[in-house]
């Protein structure tokens, strides 16, 4: 899985586009219309986009600026899934990377109505007066299903969120690598702690729900944060461990020696050490939660990979 991601690429006025300033400094999450999914839909508007990141030369050429504004819009809960699979038995060989994007219809409508949105808010006056005009599409594309079709088949690419590729799930489903502590199913002390055993995607960028992951897994390596010790009546016997008992009666890693992978983001890198909860560092006001430092502005968007010759994308 991952977020598929189109873009509105905006030529801007001369003295619009500001490398200097950050990058994302607007994010809109919204539900699609017509769409069953909370939040399912994500448009952001980058301040200056790299477009020879993009494209190349080619891009530059095809969309008239070097540096462009942007309006990704990225599908945060898509139906259409990818695959990976091993292209040899040596592990010194990349496995095989099938992204699939937009190939589900409903995937392909939803993207397809945000471009519609994303050319709105283009066309908005505060939007407006800062661009020359839209690159690559026109009003002619915009009225067109079969063209917008094509340009997102023709632009989307990944947002860099890969996730889902050694799932987490119960012990009866056959397409489940880990179990709920992350323990690798019919392996001993192996555990894979990253993005990879999301069940499925979560509906934001997912830097913080790996961290999360990392987090609560080393607590749990260490013993910690384990509520009370299960009842040994709750043991049960799984398939997964030839029949064996299942470890659920024992705290994940109790009496195991530590092993396994733990991709674990350093503690002292992210957080400060937080006040206690309901006073402020300054002794008023309420805290609710560990200080992040600040971190220098992302520059997720502005490198992705292009994906198709953008010179191809339209004629309605
Ligand atoms: C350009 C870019 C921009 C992004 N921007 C954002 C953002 O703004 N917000 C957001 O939420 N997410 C963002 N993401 C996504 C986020 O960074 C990832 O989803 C997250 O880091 C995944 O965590 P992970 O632990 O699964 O994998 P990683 O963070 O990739 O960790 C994998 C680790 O394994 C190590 N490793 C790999 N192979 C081996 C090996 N053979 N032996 C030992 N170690 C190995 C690697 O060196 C690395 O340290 C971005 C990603 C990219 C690429």
């Amino acid at each position: 899985m991952d977020h598929p991601v189109t873009r509105l690429l905006l030529v801007p006025k001369p003295g619009s586009c500001d490398p200097e300033t950050p990058l994302a400094q607007v994010v809109l999450r919204y539900q699609a219309a017509g769409s069953d999914e909370f939040n399912d839909m994500q448009q952001v508007l980058f301040s200056h986009v790299d477009v020879a990141a993009l494209g190349g030369e080619q891009a530059v050429a095809a969309v008239g600026t070097p540096l462009a504004i942007g309006l990704p819009v990225a599908l945060e809960r898509p139906r259409s899934r990818g695959r990976l699979s091993l292209a040899s038995a040596d592990p010194r060989i990349q496995p095989l990377i099938e992204l699939n994007f937009a190939a589900d219809p409903e995937d392909l409508r939803r993207l397809v109505e945000g471009v519609h949105l994303a050319w709105r808010i283009a066309h908005e006056p505060e939007i407006a007066r800062h661009v020359k005009r839209v690159a690559l599409l026109t009003e002619d594309a915009m009225s067109s299903d079969e063209a917008l079709a094509r340009y997102v088949h023709a632009t989307v690419t990944t947002q860099f969120h890969p996730c889902g590729t050694a799932r987490m799930g119960p012990s009866g489903d056959p397409m489940a690598v880990v179990d709920q502590y992350c323990r690798v199913r019919e392996a001993q002390n192996l555990r894979v702690v990253d993005a990879s055993v999301m069940p499925t995607i979560p509906r934001a960028n997912i830097n913080l729900t790996c961290i999360m992951i990392g987090e609560r897994v080393s607590d749990w390596m260490r013993g910690r944060g384990l509520g009370p010790r299960p009842a040994p009546a709750q043991a049960r016997d799984s398939p997964h461990t030839g029949g064996r008992r299942d470890p659920v009666d024992r705290w994940p890693g109790e009496g195991q020696p530590v092993a396994g992978v733990a991709l674990v983001w350093p503690r002292s890198r992210t957080a400060t050490p937080a006040p206690p909860l309901g006073r402020s560092r300054s002794g008023a006001g309420r805290e609710v939660g560990p200080r992040v430092q600040p971190r220098p502005p992302t520059t997720c968007g502005s490198r992705h990979p292009p994906t198709r010759d953008m010179t191809t994308v339209l004629t309605p």
